[in-house]
């Protein structure tokens, strides 16, 4: 974890895939079968027994390389680097053109924070011309606490956020399009904005509810309404 310690008064913690943009398409679709293949080759298994795996152990271990680590001794790098090379991925990778206008317009330190590999995550920003509008990205190689990958939902890692940044509790704002998220940060005290912009457009969310729970303070339809709730957290 690199955050640094901050005395600004609020702290934005916010997603990027599905929520700064819409991976569900061609970009979660390329690495999910970057990974079955990895796993495939790795235990010497078929197409189809790999593809289950990988469900699996995403949804057993929070991430498949989680799962492939402590199931299989697999290094978690060539795990990541393999599934996350995307060839070309500034060609689908597109963020809509209003985004950094919003990230520009919010009052306080920015945060991305991925389950994602950090390069991926670097990439995808610096293509698009939005790393500029971040003091820091918190991504899956950060989130080793001890000894354990604790990505998100993981109230550790909420945890640690809070005593890098050493910002009041209510005054980190976790913006994230995946309930599960949402919910351990709400119970830690955060407050909660669920993104709906690309709700129901990816193969992931079809079994996510569209009423607000109860653990979500606000639900957006796209990123342009931070700038609305920015109003009412200010
Ligand atoms: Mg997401």
């Amino acid at each position: 974890m690199y955050l640094k310690k901050t005395n600004s008064k609020f702290v934005w913690l916010i997603d990027l895939d599905d929520t700064l943009f819409f991976s569900g398409g061609k970009v979660m679709s390329t690495i999910n079968s970057r990974m079955t293949s990895f796993i495939q080759s790795e235990l010497s298994i078929g197409f189809e027994e790999a593809n289950i795996l990988r469900v699996e152990y995403w949804k057993r271990y929070g991430t498949t390389a989680r799962g492939m680590q402590e199931r299989h001794g697999v290094s978690f790098q060539p795990f990541l680097s393999f599934s996350h090379h995307l060839p070309c991925f500034e060609h689908y990778i597109k963020f809509k053109p209003y985004v950094g206008r919003i990230l520009g317009s919010l009052i306080g330190k920015k945060y991305v924070v991925t389950n994602s590999p950090k390069n991926y995550a670097v990439e995808v920003l610096k293509k698009n011309g939005l790393q500029k509008y971040f003091d820091e990205i918190c991504a899956l190689e950060g989130m080793w606490i001890n000894s354990q990958l604790r990505c998100k939902p993981a109230r550790l890692l909420w945890q640690r956020i809070l005593d890098k940044t050493g910002a009041k509790k209510n005054h980190h704002i976790l913006v994230d399009d995946t309930l599960a998220n949402l919910r351990t940060a709400k119970n830690m005290g955060f407050k909660t904005v669920w993104m709906r912009e690309y709700f129901n457009k990816g193969p992931v969310h079809t079994k996510q509810i569209s009423n607000r729970p109860r653990y979500v303070d606000f639900m957006v339809s796209t990123i342009k309404d931070l700038v609305r709730v920015s109003g009412k957290i200010y």
